[in-house]
């Protein structure tokens, strides 16, 4: 073994899980502590908003079971909460006041969802989701809730909306902006998705705000400047802030997340890494820093990271990959799309595919498809081989089979 302090992970989640799996796998043979605020196992939080669970122990959401941490000498903080980073004496303070030294410190705290600002959002029957235990509460509610308010028409809000429909539940999506998903997806399109949901028999109201959510012991009604809204559950995704207070408080640069270098390191400390949805990084596909909140992102910077301390390592630059399951609705995303891209509409050969192509300059540098797999799979393809596809390459054809003529191309020559 090494003898050095060791690595320190703070975060039991998806990017913590993929940076401490990763140390084992290159080889790296220190100490490797990992501290986690939730009692469970680290596990996978995407099928949380997707199916409503009644997995008490939450052993079909677990990335690995206990004896995978056991075998490879992982130890497990659970429920321990680090309180301060004491950098000059590379220490972590635990809230019991306990301190562990560290060699590298991987900070992959996750975020935390914007609370709702509104009176009565502490009411019984008003969640919000991240965790497995939200998760189980909600799973309970739906099981009496006959009117469901959704406040916020973004990822969570809308995959939530279609678990309350598929329960049998009247569903009401309640979204500030003028449209659904605005964050994220192209204007092309959100209407599509509004369309979509709607026809699913979820009610949608844009441009709408909640003033207040009412009942006496529980929630009862949501005063909305629409109207008011029965709702015996109200559940809200109104986005997410980074969890970057310990970086902060430590002194390290922060700036909506933990400013860190294309290797991940903090650009204030390099003997401590940011990754997941708490970090902000360079990335060869963007223009400025990112804070990107996906599985994909959390589990390729843990692993970009792991292998760095142990010895192996590139600078960051994995292609951004994303997908949402609204009920019947399969949004997969790739690339990084900004708002002055030009979006092309393209129809896959069944009514249910569509594709949103994002092009910079001429050139595709992201796709948005609707229940079409193949597309999304060969532009991920063509993304991360730096294929050059113009605009003019796709006139009247598809991504799949533009990039099948030229695998057939490449066969002749
Ligand atoms: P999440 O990961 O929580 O789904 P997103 O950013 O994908 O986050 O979506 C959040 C959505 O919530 C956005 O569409 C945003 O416009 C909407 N939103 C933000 N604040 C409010 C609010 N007070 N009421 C309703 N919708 C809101």
């Amino acid at each position: 073994m090494t003898s050095d302090a060791g690595v320190v992970v703070i975060g039991g989640g998806q990017a913590a899980f993929s940076a401490v799996s990763t140390l084992r796998a290159s080889g790296y043979d220190g100490p490797v502590t990992v501290f986690a605020a939730e009692p469970h196992l680290p596990y996978q939080r995407p099928p949380l908003s997707k199916k409503a669970h009644t997995d008490p122990d939450g052993v079909r959401v677990q990335l690995a079971p206990e004896s995978f941490y056991r075998e490879r000498d992982i130890a497990l903080r659970l429920g321990e909460d680090v309180v301060a980073l004491d950098t000059a004496a590379r220490t972590v303070v635990t809230a019991s006041g306990a301190r562990l030294p560290y060699a590298h410190l991987v900070l992959a705290t996750g975020a935390r969802n914007r609370p709702l600002p509104v009176p009565g959002a502490e009411l019984d029957g008003v969640h919000a989701l991240r965790s497995l235990d939200d998760a189980l509460a909600i799973g309970r509610a739906l099981t009496t809730a006959r009117e469901v308010v959704v406040v916020g028409g973004g990822f969570i809000g809308l995959e939530l909306a279609q678990v309350a429909r598929a329960r049998g539940a009247r569903v009401t999506v309640v979204e500030l902006a003028d449209r659904l998903l605005s964050r994220a997806v192209s204007p092309q399109l959100q209407e599509q998705l509004r369309e979509r949901h709607e026809r699913s028999g979820v009610r949608v109201l844009t441009g709408t705000a909640v003033h207040a959510i009412e009942g006496t012991d529980r929630v009862r009604q949501v005063v909305t400047d629409r109207g008011t809204l029965p709702a015996g559950l109200v559940v809200y995704g109104i986005g997410a802030v980074p969890r970057d207070e310990l970086a902060r408080d430590a002194g390290l640069a922060v700036d909506d997340g933990v400013v860190v270098d294309e290797w991940l390191r903090s650009v204030s400390d390099p003997r401590i890494s940011a990754v997941g949805d708490c970090a902000r990084h360079p990335h060869p596909h963007a223009e400025g820093l990112v804070r990107l909140e996906s599985v994909q992102n959390a589990t390729d910077q843990g692993a970009s990271v792991g292998r760095r301390i142990a010895g192996t390592s590139t600078p960051y630059g994995s292609l951004p990959w994303f997908w949402s399951d609204q009920g019947d609705i399969k949004l997969q995303i790739v690339g990084l799309r900004s708002p002055s891209d030009e979006v092309l509409l393209v129809p896959g050969d069944s009514p249910e595919r569509l594709a949103a192509h994002a092009f910079r300059d001429g050139r595709l540098v992201a796709v948005e498809t609707l229940n079409w797999p193949a597309e999304h799979l060969a532009a991920r393809r063509l993304l991360e081989r730096r294929t050059p596809v113009h605009v003019d390459d796709l006139a009247g054809t598809t991504l799949g089979a533009l990039a099948r003529a030229r695998r057939a191309a490449e066969v002749r020559t």
